[in-house]
């Protein structure tokens, strides 16, 4: 039996049915990680003792008779911008690369309380600004399904770690399609839940009006149950929402006989690969065969959304890193006073991404500019939310590819910024809008996975639970993994 390819609901039945300890589990884990990370490289800091010390803990509560949590006892993998005590959190950054936590992240608290045993934290873009996870300061992290090309990002370590199997679940961050796209490239589900529905605190900003939290699994049960855990009001971050959280794997298995499908047009148009289009409509069909009502519509703003985010999000991160100034934390260089410190430091510490960020965020909110682009593009954003709210009048859910794209190879896009800006041209939209967004697999094209994004009303995940595990029960797209053909070319099996 090969525990590593199991999902949490399975393993935690395993556990119960006292088959495998969670520290064989553990160890299981540990030695995949030890085998595949050569040519994954999901990883920027494995916390192996820390994490055979919990397995035991739980061992021994399961020993005692005491029940479990679904999460307890199970080994997973946190994005390297969620602070964690005790243990290293670098954004895949210069700046941060020695920086150790006092406090941590919400989501790995709640985690942790759940009885989650944490493998280690994921390389991503740094600051998550990026992709293909090539901007990560340390090294790029490889796609499983083909070692030659990105796993996607900014996210790219996490779902590159769920893909292999070096993690049965791993928490990503989206601020503009960074849990969606990489989920999408690497052939895993990735939940972008609504601003507001996950704690956001100890995550290290990147630009706080739309980064959100969410997890990336091997299916969709997987991921309704880590929302369970994670989702929730947290008087500690004063943009979480108090609502009322369902139990998310209440909408599995519900049918969606009736249930209205809305197509924007805007997200069919250029630059989307006519394959990955093909699946896309594939998967139309097959949401029609499930008895779901499914229709064009438009979304007239849709062509603004990328230059309004790339104002916004540029103006947020150029205001949250400039905390960054090598006197409170983080890395410093040595300078002849004050001023050629701090701008050394920041030459230093910060990548080329990163600082072409800084600075047109800095223009846009500079005097004189400020009206003309920041305060523009907020307006734009408005409509572009309004265009939701509309459609959200007729549709229960809008439906589009995730990605324009599969996933492509090492520095295909890297020297172009634009080319790489409009791998989100189908998620920026959400996250401006502040709803949730779904990628669950939905086919290939070339033998690399395409994704299905499904989208929905703000706090109503549940209804893209219950479409994305009627699509996923119906096609099982999700049971096909990397090839091992392609692993063995690479020595990885
Ligand atoms: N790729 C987008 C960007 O670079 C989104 C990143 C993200 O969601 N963190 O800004």
């Amino acid at each position: 039996m090969d525990i590593t390819a199991k999902t949490a609901g399975e393993l935690h039945d395993l556990l119960v049915q006292k088959e495998i300890t969670s520290t064989e589990l553990t160890h299981a884990f540990l030695d995949r990680v030890r085998r595949l990370e050569g040519q994954v490289q999901a990883y920027v800091t494995v916390t192996d003792k820390s994490a055979l010390k919990r397995a035991a803990e739980v061992d021994a509560k399961i020993a005692r008779g005491e029940a479990i949590g679904t999460l307890e006892g199970i080994p997973m993998a946190l994005k390297d911008n969620m602070c964690t005590e005790g243990i290293r959190t670098t954004c895949s950054s210069k700046m941060l690369e020695e920086f150790v936590p006092p406090y941590s992240a919400e989501v790995a608290i709640r985690l942790q309380e759940a009885g989650a045993i944490l493998l280690g934290k994921l390389n991503m873009d740094e600051f998550a600004m990026g992709s293909s996870t090539e901007n990560s300061r340390f090294f790029p992290t490889h796609n499983p399904w083909d070692l030659e090309r990105v796993p996607g990002g900014s996210s790219g370590g996490a779902a590159a770690s769920v893909a292999a199997a070096e993690a049965v679940y791993a928490l990503g961050s989206d601020t503009g399609g960074s849990i969606r796209q990489p989920a999408a490239f690497c052939g895993v589900v990735g939940m972008k839940p609504t601003y507001g529905a996950v704690s956001r605190y100890g995550l290290i900003a990147f630009a706080s009006s739309l980064d959100q939290i969410g997890p990336l699994t091997k299916d969709v049960r997987d991921n309704a149950l880590v929302m369970n855990a994670i989702a929730g009001h947290d008087r500690k971050d004063s943009t979480s929402v108090r609502f009322d959280k369902p139990d998310y794997t209440q909408f599995l298995g519900k049918n969606i006989k009736g249930l209205k499908i809305g197509i924007p047009r805007e997200y069919f148009g250029e630059g989307i690969d006519s394959d990955v289009a093909k699946v896309i409509w594939d998967a139309v069909a097959a949401l029609k065969d499930l008895g779901a009502e499914a229709e064009e519509c438009s979304l007239p703003h849709t062509d603004y959304a990328m230059p309004a985010y790339y104002l916004i999000a540029p103006a947020e991160c150029s205001s949250n890193l400039a905390r960054y100034d090598g006197v409170r934390y983080g890395y410093r260089a040595e300078g002849d006073d004050l001023i050629s410190m701090v701008r050394k430091t920041r030459a230093e510490g910060f990548g080329p991404e990163v600082k072409r960020r800084i600075m047109l965020g800095t223009y846009a909110l500079s005097s004189g500019y400020y009206d003309a682009y920041y305060v523009k593009a907020q307006k734009v954003r408005t409509l572009i939310k309004q265009d939701f709210d509309q459609a959200f009048g007729t549709y229960d859910v809008l439906l589009s590819p995730t990605a324009p794209t599969v996933a492509f190879k090492f520095g295909e896009k890297s020297s172009n910024p634009l080319s790489m800006y409009l791998s989100d041209i189908c998620t920026v939209p959400v996250n401006l809008a502040g709803i949730p967004g779904i990628s669950i697999p939905a086919g290939f094209v070339g033998g690399l996975p395409v994704g299905l994004h499904l989208m929905g009303k703000a706090f109503d995940e549940g209804t893209l639970y219950q479409v994305a595990y009627a699509f996923e029960q119906h096609t099982g797209f999700h049971k096909v993994k990397p090839s091992t053909k392609e692993v063995a070319a690479h020595g990885l099996e």
